[in-house]
């Protein structure tokens, strides 16, 4: 092997019901290479090591600045962004597989729209009221928009999901991502007007409860985003909901009491 190559070894397979196989690829090594760039190599030239002609490689990209998450795939056996992964600090060869929590599409290509169904179950969005003007909503001061900024971050890429073991077939846990979804809704001024939904959905199947705080989803997300202390925070607030619940007051608790009271709501 000339000495400025390096081996991509990539585990394809044409479709899920297909047969698995793995095949290396001899790329020429240039400074600053990422991942995304291998694969390209590979796309116009889709020839193995020993020389065998095959199809181009699956896999999905987008923004190649770590701002998507679509290029989400196991590198080395982590879960990690394509575009972010520089060559010069991987091991060689370089194993590619797809992301194992989906369900694949071909190659290294995943469908991850589990993901936006799970945001969707957990009423992860606020309602619209209508589509007249019914002036302006609660404001947000810059403490509030400080404190949400670093969970707003999140690409969707599933890497906490790939790495969680509770993320698996026998359970309907939503996992990290959309818990962290949940505690940011719950901090919006707006969003906290439908708090007990988000937390009464989190009590439900695949709730919070089903997390075993393994603490992996933190070590993986790309966005630095503080995982744990949502999982926390989520799971503090659905237990002053189960409590005031149980309690049977009317209207329960919401995250913000304090929001519902500038809106001048009774309880
Ligand atoms: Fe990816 Fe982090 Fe969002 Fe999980 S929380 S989907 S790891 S960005």
């Amino acid at each position: 092997m000339p000495e400025n190559t390096f081996i991509v070894r990539i585990k394809r397979q044409a479709a899920p019901d297909e047969s698995v196989r793995w095949e290396e690829f001899e790329i020429r090594y240039r400074p600053h290479m990422n991942v995304i760039t291998c694969l390209r190599d590979i796309a116009e030239r889709p020839v193995t090591r020993d020389n065998r002609g095959v199809t181009p490689v699956s896999y999905d990209a987008n923004c190649l600045e770590e701002v998507c998450g679509a290029c989400a795939m196991l590198i080395n056996g982590y879960p990690r962004q394509a575009c972010s992964a520089l060559v010069d600090n991987l091991e060689k060869p370089i194993r590619l597989e797809p992301l194992t929590k989906f369900p694949l599409v071909r190659d290294l290509q995943v469908d991850r729209s589990i993901m936006f169904e799970n945001l969707k179950r957990m009423h992860c969005w606020v309602p619209l009221d209508g589509t007249y003007s019914i002036g302006p909503g609660p404001r947000m001061s810059p403490e509030e928009q400080q404190a949400g900024y670093p969970l707003a971050r999140c690409i969707t890429c599933g890497n906490c999901l790939e790495i969680c073991p509770k993320v698996n077939s026998h359970t309907q846990f939503v996992g990290a991502a959309i818990i962290n979804q949940v505690r940011l809704f719950n901090m919006h001024p707006t969003g906290a007007m439908h708090a007990r939904e988000r937390l009464q959905a989190m009590m439900g199947p695949g709730g919070i409860q089903d997390c075993d705080n393994a603490q992996n989803c933190v070590k993986v997300c790309p966005k630095n985003i503080p995982l744990t202390e949502s999982n926390n925070e989520i799971n503090r607030q659905v237990l002053k909901h189960a409590v005031w619940d149980w309690l049977n007051w009317s209207e329960g608790p919401t995250v913000r009491d304090d929001e519902w009271k500038k809106l001048g709501i009774q309880k």
